[in-house]
């Protein structure tokens, strides 16, 4: 079944994104407020009742603004890590449920498999995504200070990566940001710079992967054409052929996950396969 996704909001103003395969519809993340959201929703042709879920990646704000209020409105229940659901205060709001993500644990939602893997971030308990319709594979990384082995082997075998790009070093040293703030932007916990995003790109990218999203760009510390270039040149520097998008606040139109095909069975394979 065809998989796609489009991001709908991306950065410090609000990240969502759509994942869509067949009938089955889902959001990762809803930093929107809940009438932004079903704008956005609406304006790509989806009914937000139509929803099977939104999954949370973790609490701060960007990400699990809209979350509650969406819920309650459109009827469309909330998924995330029990530390997310307590950071997040979830249980205080009438929402329309609540189910438990255990990071690490596939589970099938409609026709997709979603997995949370944990990620090294400053929150309760932050995951990326793996969401798959049969060998279709998205990754789906906002929001890690760096990219861990169990990361980069949980994207194995996907055929899209969206990945967070937050930071051009040198702009955010040199930017207005307080230096406490830029120390946890920096950390190991705090979020990806172009130059880690390059490195993972020429060291990490699985061989499957067509197409390369770099997401939540900071508006202050980084610039569209930095992060595009940082990734460039390590995606040339390997030789790899990938398709490379930029998403900023507005996010992207429809991105269909490649499987690529499969040679057709030569005369002498359809022969064994007969025997
Ligand atoms: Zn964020
Ligand atoms: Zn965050």
């Amino acid at each position: 079944m065809r998989l796609r996704f489009r991001v709908l909001g991306s950065g410090s103003s609000g990240n969502a994104t759509l994942v869509e395969a067949g009938e089955t519809r889902i959001l990762l993340d809803a930093g929107l407020g809940p009438r932004e959201l079903a704008e956005r929703l609406q304006s790509a042709g989806v009914d937000p009742a139509s929803l099977s879920l939104v999954l949370l990646s973790h609490e701060h704000t960007d990400h699990s603004r809209g979350a509650a209020s969406f819920s309650r409105k459109w009827g469309v229940r909330l998924c995330g890590t029990r530390g997310t659901y307590a950071a997040a205060a979830l249980g205080a709001e009438e929402i329309a449920g609540y189910d438990v993500l255990e990071p690490g644990v596939a589970r099938g939602v409609g026709s997709l498999m979603v997995l949370g893997e944990p990620i090294p971030h400053d929150a309760a308990a932050p995951v990326a995504f793996v969401i798959a319709s049969g060998e279709a594979r998205l990754g789906h990384a906002t929001d890690l200070g760096h990219v861990s082995a169990s990361l980069v082997q949980a994207f194995e075998g996907c055929q899209a990566v969206l990945i967070e790009s937050n930071y051009d070093p040198g702009m955010l040293r040199d930017g207005p940001y307080p230096w406490s703030l830029k120390e946890r932007i920096f950390s190991p916990l705090g979020h990806l710079g172009n130059g880690d995003v390059a490195r993972y790109l020429a060291a990490g990218l699985p061989a499957s992967c067509r197409d390369v999203v770099l997401a939540h760009l900071s508006e202050k510390n980084n610039h569209p054409e930095a992060a595009r270039m940082a990734a460039e040149r390590a995606l040339e520097a390997c030789g790899r052929e990938v398709r490379l998008a930029i998403t900023d606040r507005d996010g992207t139109g429809w991105i269909d996950v490649a499987v690529p095909r499969r040679p057709a069975p030569s005369a002498s394979q359809l022969r064994l396969w007969g025997e």
